[in-house]
């Protein structure tokens, strides 16, 4: 088993914030009645892509009837049907559409992860539950041959840079800030010749894509730097 299939087994059994564990658990017996014939995944959710992808979208955590009841980032909710048609649309994935697991769905040189792997209630993790959840994503980006990152929205993108600290890359001080369409390079501590870029774009939430703040071309736009920038072509 490589490196990146171990630490991805390794953490859908992380029980380390137990708020965490009792409310995905409890949303996965309790259910949502569309999805009441479903068994719900309720575990930590993995990393979704190819172990050398150069890209990564890093999200904030999986959401409670989407990722935590399907098992894969973003598959079966609202925000997943905007990033997949993206990502299908810039030629990054197999095809427009993510609902279930076995749906046959590659990536393409990206790898969707997240800084906290389990469902928070509300959407939100506490500080002490994304740092306890820090190390998951410090050691999936270590294992990657990342050159880009696309980070969604604002909370993710404070949790990522703590995370590229850790994961070996300076991190300037003040540190820069999120907006959307925002490009920032970092370097490699150890390996200067491979800096990392980061772009900020809004998060695909309902919250975002009902109201018009974030539309299918801007999320298109920013994927497709990005892939230019991680050596996809463009
Ligand atoms: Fe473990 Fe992260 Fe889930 Fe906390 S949020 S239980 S650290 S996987």
């Amino acid at each position: 088993m490589s490196d990146l299939a171990s630490l991805d087994l390794r953490v859908t059994e992380c029980r380390a914030c137990p708020r965490l564990v009792a409310w995905r658990e409890e949303v996965a017996r309790v259910k949502r009645a569309a999805f009441a014939d479903q068994t719900y995944w309720g575990r930590p959710v993995p990393g979704f892509g190819p172990a050398d992808a150069p890209l990564a979208i890093v999200g904030l955590a999986p959401a409670a009837h989407g990722a935590n009841r399907t098992g894969r980032m973003f598959t079966g909710d609202r925000s997943g049907d905007v990033l997949y048609a993206a990502l299908h649309a810039v030629g990054l994935a197999s095809q427009p559409t993510s609902t279930h697991a076995g749906d046959g769905l590659e990536l393409y040189g990206v790898r969707i992860t997240a800084p906290v792997r389990c469902a928070p209630p509300a959407n939100k993790p506490t500080p002490a539950e994304r740092d306890n959840c820090r190390p998951w994503l410090a050691e999936e980006l270590s294992l990657l041959p990342v050159r880009a990152i696309v980070v969604l929205g604002a909370f993710g993108w404070q949790a990522l840079l703590p995370v590229l600290a850790a994961a070996g890359w300076s991190v300037p001080t003040p540190r820069p800030r999120f907006g959307h369409g925002v490009e920032v390079t970092l370097e490699g501590r150890h390996q200067p010749d491979r800096p990392l870029h980061l772009l900020g774009c809004y998060h695909v939430s309902q919250q975002n894509t009902f109201t018009g703040k974030l539309t299918p071309a801007m999320v298109e736009t920013v994927l497709s730097r990005a892939k230019e920038l991680a050596g996809l072509g463009s």
